[in-house]
């Protein structure tokens, strides 16, 4: 099938489209442009985009657009499609139950699926103890009510962060999060009690993960003390501050001591989650059993999701209706959470995240090896990242990764950027995509950086 007919909204997503990298127009082509004119006379500036194309259909490894390009997809419209968009079981679930039910409010009359979806969750997520979940709509919404129930569990108030880390943009969420270009500016002012200590960053600190978790929690100890702080939140691999992964130690001795302390250790999943790093969540690949675990984006094919999930005893410490929503858990994003998570188990979705990591890996390093612009490559499975920098100084070079990502789109490829300084190109497949798609997706990576100078 190729899309010729653009304006129809009959067009069919799903790995059905053809899979091809397809530049037909210049990008953005015309009825991109029109509907860029129009987003921005009808919706806020401060929303806004990466990629300036109007898309109309997506599957597989591809995106495309309204006037008929097809784009490979490295991005997973930020790692939430892992099984691909519009995923054959998500689309069959979502339409057995939208002509099912549409809502009820779990909290007024409760339904199988949300049951279901959290004994999955319980099933799924590190530790083996007794668990309970409670599932909301956005990630961090899910941080939210995890700090919640850690403050009601504990009787404290304090909450441990670290920096380049980043947990939301609602306001407890964005005090949470350390970057305030584009996140927080303007925007205060934040909750209080959040306190902000040292991440390892091995390829800037230099430090062994016991001197960067010796180095944070002597500040922990001095500027904040256990007995003040409810919980220590941390991504296992961090996701928009640059896919920053903590050198080996770090983060078992943070949950050491906050285990030894009384402290709940909370981990944002919400990026790292659903095989993304090769292991159904990241926790697992550091050695670490959070006593909570937070989890959004990959959690139900792109529908909005979120969960809170963790030990039975803390999660239970909350009076009923003290969590909630009315849409928290909506059937139909439970439905397609259940068609989700049976696509990762039954299509072996893991091995192919860590799979895709060794292709990564390998290209990403033999990139390096050429070219010393890129001062690291890191992460883990289908999350990867090269760090670009000036390869005299070390310093961040973020006019360049500017300059790669606007010569990838240009060239049909949707790329992703993150990091705190601006000049981390992330690598987030689905893990539906094909290795000769990606291969020709790295390629044109390869290429716009040799092209630029
Ligand atoms: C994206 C993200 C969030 C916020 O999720 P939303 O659904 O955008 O609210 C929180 N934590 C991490 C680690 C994320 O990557």
């Amino acid at each position: 099938m190729t899309v010729t007919d653009t304006t129809s909204a009959a067009i069919v997503g799903g790995p059905g489209l053809p899979q091809e990298r397809r530049v037909v127009t210049e990008i953005p082509g015309p009825q991109s442009r029109r509907l860029l004119e129009r987003k921005a006379q009808a919706v806020a500036k401060g929303v806004g985009h990466s990629i300036p194309v109007a898309t109309v259909a997506a599957g597989g490894g591809v995106l495309v657009d309204a006037d008929g390009n097809s784009f490979i997809d490295l991005g997973s419209g930020i790692a939430v499609t892992g099984v691909g968009n519009s995923a054959p079981r998500v689309v069959e679930a979502v339409q057995r139950q939208v002509a099912q039910f549409t809502h009820t409010c779990f909290t007024i009359s409760p339904y199988d699926s949300y049951v279901e979806v959290a004994e999955a969750l319980n099933r799924l997520t590190p530790g083996d103890f007794e668990k309970r979940s409670a599932l909301f709509n956005s990630g961090a919404e899910a941080v939210e009510n995890a700090i919640k129930i850690a403050r009601h569990y504990t009787k404290k108030q304090g909450v441990v962060v670290f920096d380049h880390a980043y947990h939301g943009r609602t306001n407890l969420t964005m005090a949470l999060t350390a970057k305030s270009m584009p996140y927080k500016s303007g925007f205060g002012p934040f909750a209080p009690e959040v306190y902000r200590v040292p991440m390892s960053y091995p390829y800037r600190d230099g430090l062994t993960g016991a001197e960067a978790a010796e180095r944070a929690i002597s500040q922990i100890e001095v500027q904040v003390r256990a007995d003040n702080l409810a919980a220590i939140l941390i991504e296992p691999i961090q996701g928009e501050g640059g896919f920053v992964v903590p050198a080996e130690g770090f983060l078992p001795a943070l949950q050491k001591w906050a285990n030894d302390n009384g402290v709940v250790f909370i981990a944002d999943e919400v990026q790292t989650g659903f095989a993304r790093t090769g292991t159904m969540f990241a926790s697992e690949q550091f050695g670490i059993v959070p006593d909570l675990v937070t989890t959004a984006k990959g959690i139900a094919g792109g529908l909005p999701l979120s969960a809170v999930t963790g030990r039975a005893e803390i999660m239970d410490s909350s009076h009923a209706g003290g969590l909630g929503g009315t849409y928290g858990g909506n059937p139909i994003a439970c439905a397609a959470a259940l068609a989700t998570i049976e696509t990762y188990e039954q299509d072996g979705l893991v091995e192919r995240a860590a799979e895709i990591g060794t292709l990564l890996t390998g290209r990403l390093n033999a990139m390096r090896a050429g070219d010393p612009r890129i001062g690291d490559v890191r992460g883990r499975g289908a999350m990867m990242a090269m760090e670009l920098v000036d390869p005299a100084t070390g310093r961040p070079d973020a006019a360049l990764t500017s300059r790669v990502l606007a010569a990838a789109i240009a060239q049909g490829v949707v790329l992703l950027t993150c990091g705190t300084y601006g000049n981390v190109i992330r690598f987030l497949p689905p893990l539906a995509i094909s290795d000769e798609l990606l291969n020709e997706g790295l390629d044109i990576v390869w290429k716009a950086l040799t092209d630029a100078e």
